[in-house]
């Protein structure tokens, strides 16, 4: 089975799951303070149906290595002769930290509506601040958008689209501290009752955002924006385009508005400002990415969102070095 397969089963497992199988998770959960159990949970989530060689992907034939001689959670594939433990192939593998520290961080991350900075996560786990710092990044990594994620939108969907502006560190010489130009440049979509993606743009105009909008945007959706140049013209790569005169003072007429794209960039900024106030603009994206993924997942509880980003440690594993 390749990677892909994997991760469709996963994803089919998620969707068919439901509600009402999850049991709801508090902080004081074994699984937060025990390593042996958060290993057990992990499996759980990981390994809905038993045990998967990471290696050549088999999931018969797997047996336990139990005895003294042998690690926790270590596997043996009678397949390819290979053993495993469920971070192998992860987010988390080579990671000296124990698994009930990782899931309180997932936990953390996902269950709280702004999220938490990595001083907070030092603090609170008992980790460094620089372990805290790589801990929150390859969250953020599990974080993203699957692979075989869907175009936003569809048959006469509605999908609001916008630009934000963050920080204003690297101000240019002559600048008066007015105006855009200095500042990160977020681009926002939406579909109203749905998923939300963002991307760190290096400008604001046609060129740049109109590209994005038709690779995430599906070509029958409805498109919402004010009535800024740059959106000119959208009617004809989508069903239609409701312009907002912002310029006019008009922000509501009937279905035509920006509110949802705008009520998201209300929790984003206030997320930046309050707990994030050092983001570099080399990780924006990352930190971007944590609210999206918060957003899109607003519907389902705090842990079936923890369940969901643990899901995402699976065929991840990053190169620089572990914590
Ligand atoms: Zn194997």
């Amino acid at each position: 089975m390749t990677n892909l397969q994997h991760f469709l089963i996963l994803y089919i497992k998620i969707k068919i799951e439901g509600k009402n199988t999850m049991i709801e998770r508090s902080i004081n959960d074994p699984i937060f303070h025990d390593a042996a159990k958060a290993r057990e949970y992990l499996e759980s989530v990981c390994w809905p149906n038993g045990a998967v060689c990471p290696h050549c992907h088999n999931n018969e034939n797997v047996y336990k290595l139990n005895g003294k001689a042998h690690r926790d959670g270590l596997y043996k594939c009678s397949k390819c002769h290979k053993q495993f433990t469920v971070t192998v192939g992860t987010l988390f593998e080579r990671s000296k930290v124990s698994l009930d520290k990782w899931l309180m961080t997932a936990y953390l991350l996902c269950a709280s509506k702004k999220g938490h900075s990595s001083h907070q996560i030092h603090r609170m786990i008992g980790v460094t601040y620089k372990t805290a710092w790589f801990m929150t990044h390859r969250i953020r990594e599990a974080m993203k958008d699957p692979v075989l994620k869907r175009q936003l939108g569809g048959p006469c969907k509605a999908v609001e689209v916008d630009e934000t502006f963050w920080g204003n560190k690297k101000k240019r010489k002559g600048s008066k501290g007015r105006g855009y130009h200095h500042k990160e440049k977020i681009f926002s979509l939406v579909e109203r009752g749905g998923s939300v993606r963002s991307f760190h743009v290096p400008a604001v105009n046609a060129k740049t955002l109109k590209p994005i909008m038709r690779e995430q945007i599906h070509e029958d959706s409805v498109i919402m924006t004010d009535d800024m140049g740059s959106y000119k013209g959208v009617k004809n790569d989508f069903l239609g385009h409701g312009i907002c005169k912002h310029s006019k003072k008009e922000y509501v007429r009937g279905a035509i508005h920006t509110n949802t794209i705008e009520n998201y960039f209300s929790i984003l900024k206030h997320g930046l400002t309050g707990i994030y106030q050092h983001v570099g603009e080399k990780h924006l994206r990352r930190y971007i990415g944590e609210f999206d993924f918060r957003y899109s997942n607003r519907h389902v509880s705090d842990t079936e969102r923890t369940v969901i980003a643990l899901r995402g440690i699976v065929g991840k594993r990053l190169l620089y070095t572990t914590p």
